[in-house]
């Protein structure tokens, strides 16, 4: 789970790493009244859970209460890559002498915390990790020893640093890796790390992305985990108990299991674009069939739908029942072909057609899908 930037540098702040004065805004008025408070100028900052916002429009600096109106406004009304802005945090605006990279995740060799430092900040770290090597230095750690000191002064020696310098940031690397430890983070980044002309240093960004399996031990004064999915039908999915995944093209998929899912997701991909992944797991009902249908077909220029399920523990005759109920409440005109097999099969098959959905009794997917491509090309035709 990934922590909103201002959720970050609470937690940044709490653990004595400096960070900017700042205030988080739902509306244009709390905008104005947080900079106030804090004095001009200020930045603005789109809470959205995106890398790359400042390249995507969504950081703005201003130096009165007419700018910052006119810029909160704006942000408020935009999308950043596709999100809507809900939150702004209002930043004091910090001078910048140089900005720094600095970075620990998990090593996907090792399993080992990978601490990862760079006098490139404010830019992509994939970028200068191709560009310039040179500029990044890592330290590996093995958590059976823990975190010394002396490696991070190390490490930053081997960029070439002043004293000074090393000695501060090394402090800063040392809460940082408190955090990661404490929040069992994937990562924990500070990008840009700031240097003032004072040659002070602050946090100007914060991202913490915490280990979704380590969230039942963190306690986290947060709101609930489904209120953070952004994309409006992965909420819906979660909330109905079906994995969802919102993808971009027109048709729509319901399966029974993962792998049934990603099978039939691949092979619509061969010819044509799937519009979401959807998989139900094992908890088939004719009501949460009814709901799998009502969330895929919230996705707009939807063209055909394509059922694959499998009657093992999962009654799919009752699944069908609840299909069948939403094509005819909702009189559904698009094509929906279904491939289902297993237990009470032929029953199942009946309950669909009596819905108008073409059954493929075929076992391939291809099968059936291939059915599904040669109805859409003969509408077209
Ligand atoms: P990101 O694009 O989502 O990573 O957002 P950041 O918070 O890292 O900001 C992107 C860039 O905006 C930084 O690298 C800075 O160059 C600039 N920026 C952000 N905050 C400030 C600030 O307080 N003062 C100044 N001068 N620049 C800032
Ligand atoms: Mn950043």
């Amino acid at each position: 789970m990934r922590l909103h930037e201002y959720e970050a540098l609470d937690i940044f702040e709490q653990n004595r790493i400096p960070v900017p004065r700042r205030g988080v805004a739902e509306t244009v008025d709390d905008a104005i009244r947080i900079a106030g408070e804090i004095g001009y100028p200020v930045v603005l900052k789109a809470q959205v859970l995106v890398g790359g916002r400042g390249l995507a429009g969504g950081i703005k600096s201003v130096s009165n209460p007419d700018e910052l109106e006119e810029a909160a406004e704006s942000l408020f009304s935009s999308e950043i890559k596709g999100l809507s802005v809900r939150k702004i945090l209002v930043c004091e605006k910090v001078d910048i002498a140089k900005e720094l990279y600095m970075g620990i995740t998990i090593d996907g060799y090792s399993g080992q915390p990978v601490i990862l430092v760079s006098t490139e900040g404010g830019v992509l770290i994939e970028e200068t990790a191709k560009t310039s090597p040179e500029k990044i230095a890592a330290i590996h750690i093995d958590p059976s020893f823990g975190y010394y000191p002396y490696q991070a002064r190390t490490l930053l020696r081997r960029l070439g640093l002043q004293q000074q310098l090393i000695t501060t940031w090394s402090d800063i690397i040392g809460q940082l890796y408190n955090i990661s430890v404490r929040y069992e983070a994937l990562i924990a980044e500070i990008n840009p790390l700031v240097v003032m002309p004072n040659g002070g240093l602050i946090a100007v960004d914060a991202v913490l992305e915490i280990d979704d399996s380590a969230l039942s031990r963190i306690r986290l004064p947060l709101p609930d985990r489904i209120e953070r999915i952004e994309n409006p039908l992965e909420r819906r999915g979660r909330e109905i108990g079906v994995t969802y995944v919102d993808l971009d093209g027109d048709i729509g998929l319901i399966s029974s299991g993962a792998g049934l899912g990603m099978a039939s997701m691949d092979i619509i991909g061969q010819k044509m674009r799937p519009a979401n992944f959807l998989e139900t797991g094992g908890g088939i009902t004719a009501d949460l069939l009814y709901k799998c249908m009502e969330l895929v077909m919230m996705k707009p220029d939807l063209k055909a739908i394509f059922i694959n399920v499998y009657g093992g523990i999962n009654p799919i005759h009752e699944g069908a029942k609840g299909v069948v109920r939403y094509i005819k409440e909702h009189n559904v005109k698009i094509p929906i072909v279904a491939k289902a097999l297993g237990n009470r099969q032929e029953e199942t098959w009946e309950i669909f057609r009596s819905g108008g959905v073409h059954v493929v009794t075929e076992a391939a997917t291809e099968k059936a899908i291939e059915k599904l491509y040669e109805i859409l090309s003969g509408q077209r035709g």
